[in-house]
């Protein structure tokens, strides 16, 4: 899906917003939700914009919640530090474009 807010665009060498992690950045982490007759709603998690591979392993496996269930509430390790209703979604770093440039 294409996201549609970016806060902060990938660039190369970008690492890991876990704090204290140095890993490159594997995925950019999406806060994802889908309103009734809606359609599918993305958005870069502001609150952690990236995670290495291993973290977001660990972001999923620890998670408390249905994951990717329509208004869920879903409570992760590192990810939406901002309590949202949603789930949280991966896009490989290499897929992610700003929104609104052009390829
Ligand atoms: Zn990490």
């Amino acid at each position: 899906m294409k996201l549609q807010r970016i806060a902060v665009p990938y660039l190369a060498g970008q690492p890991c917003s876990v704090p204290g992690c140095t890993a490159p950045a594997g995925v950019v982490v999406a806060l994802v939700d889908k309103y009734p007759g809606g359609e599918l709603f993305g958005e870069q998690d502001f609150t952690c914009p990236f995670l290495c591979h291993r973290h977001r392993a660990e972001n999923e496996r620890r998670r408390i919640g249905p994951g990717a269930v329509p208004r869920s509430d879903n409570q992760y390790p590192f990810t939406n530090r901002a309590g949202a209703q949603g789930w949280s979604a991966y896009q490989p770093c290499s897929a992610a474009t700003p929104v609104g440039r052009r390829p």
